[in-house]
């Protein structure tokens, strides 16, 4: 049984493979009521994906970002749902992000000509197209030049964290962000903490900055590893959310939109948090200059 509400997915704005038309009608299809689109570092697929959304009487979008951040050794992304997108210091600060990342991205095709496994910078920006640029798309240059088969293999090869031809890229730390996502009066969830290190001791001092969530039911996580993380969700005051992180690139651990176990119960709770900030007005599309 799908679940109603799938809080993190990608679009063609960042490094997913459909639309945001295509990942709403996709989530619709499959029985999903209420879902976040949390492209990485942008929100410029929003506008669309309110007209997407507003097509279907029943459905809710929920405006979201997936934002990168960094601690000694790991990488931690932070959800923000119910984000007002249209303030404009969050946007400049955004397209800071941008410009970081595509500086980066051009320093890992150099490192994989160095390493005889050529891709031109001109394929991989046609291939990220208008969004923000990502490994996912490196990935799939590599895929496409015949240097490995699959996306999973270009990370396992090449590009990731401890890979031969991995760039870092500028990012702000895990409570940064959060406080960033709080300005903009959002809800922030930790994303996806099944492997991160000294957990416990992020938690706290996330929670701390104003986390509201975390991640439990996500793509593969199995029934023992969701009861861990629900009851340290538990500990730390956190509500136990989730989503398919649905980017349509496949793979073992790729599930559709929906298809997480995620119950409404911590959802509604969510909402009624959102409600309490006034920020579910948010799920309307406010046109710039109304
Ligand atoms: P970036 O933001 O450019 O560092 O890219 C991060 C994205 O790459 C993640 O959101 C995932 O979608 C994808 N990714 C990271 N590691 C892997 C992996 N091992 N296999 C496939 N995709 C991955
Ligand atoms: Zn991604
Ligand atoms: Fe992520
Ligand atoms: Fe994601």
């Amino acid at each position: 049984m799908p679940s109603r509400a799938d809080l993190h997915s990608h679009s063609t704005f960042s490094d997913g493979r459909l639309t945001p038309t295509e990942l709403i009608d996709l989530a619709y299809r499959n029985g999903v009521r209420l879902m976040a689109l949390t492209d990485h570092d942008i929100t410029d697929g929003l506008p669309e994906a309110f007209e997407a959304a507003a097509r279907h009487e029943d459905f809710t979008l929920i405006p979201g970002i997936e934002m990168s951040t960094d601690i000694p050794g790991n990488e931690v992304h932070i959800l923000g749902h119910f984000i007002d997108w249209q303030d404009a210091d969050f946007q400049r600060e955004l397209e800071h992000l941008q410009d970081s990342r595509v500086g980066r991205a051009r320093g890992m095709v150099e490192k994989l000509i160095e390493l005889g496994k050529p891709v031109s910078w001109e394929r991989v920006q046609a291939i990220a197209g208008d969004g923000a640029v990502g490994r996912p798309h490196i990935a799939l240059a590599l895929v496409e030049a015949g240097h490995v088969s699959t996306v999973n293999e270009a990370f396992d090869l090449y590009i990731s964290r401890n890979g031969p031809a991995y760039v870092e890229r500028e990012k702000m730390t895990p409570p940064e962000v959060v406080q960033m996502l709080l300005a903009v009066g959002g809800l922030a969830t930790l994303a996806h903490p099944r492997d991160l290190g000294h957990l416990e001791e992020l938690l706290a001092e996330l929670k701390e900055a104003g986390l509201t969530g975390m991640e439990v039911y996500y793509q593969d996580y199995g029934p023992e590893e969701v009861e861990r993380l629900r009851r340290l969700a538990e500990k730390f005051g956190l509500l136990p959310l989730g989503g398919s992180d649905f980017h349509g690139l496949g793979g073992p651990q790729q599930r559709a939109p929906g298809d997480i176990p995620l119950p409404w119960e911590p959802v509604q709770r969510l909402l009624d948090l959102a409600q309490e900030r006034d920020a579910l007005k948010r799920t309307q599309y406010a046109r710039p200059g109304r």
